[in-house]
């Protein structure tokens, strides 16, 4: 498999920083006690790990590996596993603290937790990954567990490391336990419709807030920043329900066509390729990230990763909606230039709930032992983003604030009043 090096992204901000900025202004304004703050504020459980791996020339390597359970307040942990060279402490807290809110906001009943492992699985073979993710789930042994904290997919993550993680994790039990993670291949225990959850959830909070503001669909133009499992199914998800998407992304840059990029074609495209990615699509013009960014389109999807959209670059943004389809993708130091500028942003702990509602809906049938059909899983998970918009949406024009807070504020409030009823030491 090839490996082509993204593009350096320039003073990485902290995902922290920006994860608590808002959480800040959320706790402020809900009135919550410093007590209650601190409960909210300090992750439940924080775990790092060392990793030894023989790699495929009989070397040995020491990988760093994490899990944070950021709270267990309204249920299991829950969140992906990330393989990326950037993965660090701060990230995977905050990633865990989003998990949190995200839940609440779509209120299903978990908790919120993220993994990571410092590495670059592109540049490792399929069997020194899966050493890896075995390594990982046994120095894991004691923090995950179906009832305790549900592993799923993430960045550099899919189906395949959690057949892994199953297949470990069952052998140390005893018995197959497929409900330990979420986002399985079919034949274990995997959801349809679990793949392209995140997508479609993007593409029904995207048609919410478009109807907000009036927008027809059909005469509405998008640009994707990203094309793996988010990008790529909001992008085909969006077309379908008559979206021009002019602009899609991935490591290896931006291709633009104003006509109308042919989603069906690029997804064959990427698939066909090797290295899974665009590089070398016809029919669209190149351009950077970083353009795709300040197109004149109405819809903009940062779907790749954090601090994308930053103080340096939001004052060039020219859509009139942001939806974020990736954790984290503006910092917290570009919100008032956004809000500024009148932009519409759909924040990540509800536009991108999509996913972790199917895992949710995955988890139910492995524990019911019984299968649900692709309508039904649809259906449903529209239902839970839709009504999660409403709320957030209701609650945005209570407070006069922005969706990005509103959001946070219906989930802190949610954790916050489930806590007072448990009620602690
Ligand atoms: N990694 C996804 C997210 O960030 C899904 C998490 C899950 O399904 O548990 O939302």
């Amino acid at each position: 498999m090839g490996y082509i090096e993204p593009a350096p992204i320039k003073d990485k901000e902290n995902p922290l920083e920006s994860m608590m900025s808002r959480f800040d202004a959320a706790a402020r304004l809900l009135g919550i006690s410093t007590e209650m703050y601190d409960i909210l504020k300090v992750p439940a459980r924080q775990v790092i790990v060392g990793l030894p791996v023989t790699m495929d020339d009989g070397s040995i390597r020491v990988f760093e590996g994490y899990r944070v359970i950021h709270s267990n307040i309204l249920g299991p942990g829950k969140g992906g596993i990330r393989l990326d060279p950037g993965v660090n402490l701060d990230e995977v807290r905050a990633l865990a603290a989003w998990m949190t809110w995200k839940c609440a906001v779509v209120d299903i009943p978990y908790g919120g937790a993220k993994g990571g492992i410092a590495c670059n699985p592109r540049t490792m073979s399929a069997g020194e990954i899966e050493r890896l993710i075995r390594q990982y789930t046994v120095a894991m042994l004691d923090v995950i567990g179906p009832d305790r904290d549900i592993p799923a997919p993430d960045m550099g993550t899919g189906p395949r490391e959690m057949a892994w993680i199953v297949d470990e994790y069952s052998k140390s039990k005893g018995m197959t336990v497929n409900s330990v993670v979420t986002g399985k291949p079919l034949v274990l225990g995997g959801s349809l419709g679990r793949t392209e959850a995140t997508g479609r959830g993007v593409t029904v909070a995207a048609l919410a807030a478009m109807d907000k503001l009036r927008m027809n669909p059909y005469r509405t133009t998008a640009a994707i920043q990203g094309f793996g499992n988010v990008g790529s199914h909001a992008a085909d998800l969006l077309h379908e329900r008559g979206v021009t998407v002019v602009a899609v992304s991935d490591i290896t840059g931006g291709y633009y066509n104003a006509a109308g990029i042919d989603i069906t074609a690029a997804i064959t495209y990427r698939n066909s390729i090797g290295n899974g990615t665009l590089e070398g699509f016809i029919g669209a013009e190149k351009i950077t990230n970083e353009e795709l960014l300040s197109l004149d389109v109405d819809v903009l999807v940062p779907a790749a990763t954090e601090d994308v959209i930053t103080e340096d670059n939001a004052g060039s943004i020219k859509a009139r909606m942001i939806v974020e389809g990736a954790n984290g993708p503006t910092s917290a130091s570009a919100d008032d230039i956004i809000n500024s500028k009148g932009i519409l942003v759909v924040p990540d702990i509800l536009a991108n709930a999509g996913g972790v509602t199917v895992s949710y809906f995955e988890w139910v049938q492995n524990r019911i032992g019984y299968k649900w059909t692709l309508d039904r899983i649809n259906r449903r998970a529209t239902r839970v983003m839709k009504d999660a918009f409403d709320r957030v949406f209701e609650t945005s024009q209570k407070y006069e604030v922005p969706l990005r807070l509103a959001a946070y504020i219906v989930a802190i409030d949610k954790v916050a009043s489930t806590y007072k009823y448990r009620g602690g030491y």
